[in-house]
């Protein structure tokens, strides 16, 4: 079969060679790392810095196309891809998705709100920022994920120390809202234009990483077709090509902004493996390919439970225990997916469970059960 190339070895990595390779293609895997979860699944596993031009050129010129399953690879290296095959999404998609300050410009040129902010490149920027702007969250700009390089801040004098302390340049000085709920919105595009869009998923987050995904959402069907209409819109206005996530915030008067964006599948649409026709990773390989993009349908309720390492660290133990899955498989309706990961560390993403129900409030009482034979701390309730 034809080949299809991809930038980066973490979870959605594999979980995207895993789609590739079921529809007949194989996949080589362009990362630094000598055992990763989509380098030990791939068909060929180039171990190489994502920079290096020898191995983008042995990728680019093995591959029909070439994609990415993070958004912190270098911009640089997919414009280097495109001298070779196709490459979606484009290096100047990924650009924006990965610079918060651009990202939000962009969203705002959407005519999309997104949280209040002020741009921070010196110290004494923060002495002309709007006072409104506190209680605040000070994010870098650049390669942060699951809450790090980020920073809470209640005032000026906060913030400058966290922004020295954070040493980097620029950040984003954001209003820290009271949020009702979040949710997010997975939606793909084809190169003819042809897109498509998820159901929204409904987010809980702990400690700044994704605990807990609900699908449907408990939003209305006006809000829902907002966050679509918006994600559709933003997919649009970049001229994006691939799957791309966006992240909503639902104020306390049910008015939504963005959050950020995902220039990639992203871990609320796990739950689109065993609950939609066709999965998040299986679109992306579509895309790829050159394929019609297949059906969104959801064709059951579910709750996406994020596994993080500390569940191999539950209690005293200080040595990494692997959980018995079979506590969890028992209950009915109940996926497992893990990530291969050869070492288990706290607030890593070590796999998630899927649970099914012919409703939302089964499924979420499945997944609570589930939750607590495994461990999970305080799971996910809301509506
Ligand atoms: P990800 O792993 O999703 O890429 P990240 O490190 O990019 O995470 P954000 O998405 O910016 O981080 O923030 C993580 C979480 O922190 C949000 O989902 C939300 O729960 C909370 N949060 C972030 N910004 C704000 C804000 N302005 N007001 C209130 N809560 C916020
Ligand atoms: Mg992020
Ligand atoms: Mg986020």
């Amino acid at each position: 079969g034809a080949w299809l190339g991809l930038l980066g070895g973490g979870q959605l990595g594999r979980m995207f060679c895993m789609a590739a390779q079921s529809m007949g293609y194989k996949v080589a895997v362009l990362d630094p790392a000598n055992d990763s979860p989509a380098g030990s699944v791939a068909d060929r596993h180039i171990q190489a810095d994502y920079l290096d031009a020898e191995a983008l050129a042995t990728l680019g010129q093995l591959c029909a196309a070439v994609t990415t399953e993070f958004e912190n690879v270098p911009a640089q290296a997919l414009q280097t891809l495109a001298d070779y095959c196709l490459v979606s999404p484009a290096a100047e998609s990924v650009k924006v998705a990965q610079d918060r300050v651009l990202e939000k410009s962009f969203v705002q040129s959407c005519g999309i709100p997104v949280a209040p902010y002020a741009v921070i490149q010196t110290p004494a920027d923060f002495d002309a920022v709007d006072p409104n702007l506190f209680p605040a969250i000070l994010k870098a700009s650049r390669l942060g994920y699951d809450g790090k390089g980020q920073a809470r801040v209640l005032d000026v004098t906060e913030a400058k120390a966290a922004f020295a302390s954070m040493g980097q340049v620029p950040c984003v000085l954001e209003k820290r809202l009271p949020l009702k709920q979040e949710m997010s919105v997975i939606v793909a595009r084809a190169r003819n234009g042809e897109m498509v869009v998820y159901p929204v998923a409904e987010n809980i987050h702990r400690h700044g990483i994704l605990a807990t995904s609900l699908i449907p959402a408990a939003v209305s069907d006006e809000m829902t077709a907002q966050a679509k209409q918006a994600a559709l819109t933003i997919v649009k206005h970049m001229n994006y090509i691939g799957v791309l996530c966006v992240e909503f915030f639902v104020l306390a008067d049910n008015s939504l902004v963005v959050n950020e964006m995902a220039p990639r599948p992203h871990n609320s649409g796990h739950y689109t493996l065993d609950a939609a026709v066709t999965s998040q990773f299986e679109q992306q390989a579509r895309i790829l390919a050159n394929l019609p993009l297949g059906s969104t349908r959801l064709h059951t309720p579910a709750v996406m439970l994020n596994i993080l390492g500390d569940v191999w660290f539950k209690g005293e133990v200080t040595q990494a225990t692997e959980p018995d899955w079979a506590q969890t498989l028992k209950y009915n309706q109940a996926k497992l997916h893990l990530y291969g990961k050869s070492e288990a560390r706290r607030a890593r993403k070590m796999g998630h469970i899927n649970v099914l129900g012919s409703t939302r409030d089964e499924a979420l009482a499945r997944a609570l059960e589930i939750a607590q034979a495994l461990g999970i701390e305080s799971a996910a309730v809301a509506g």
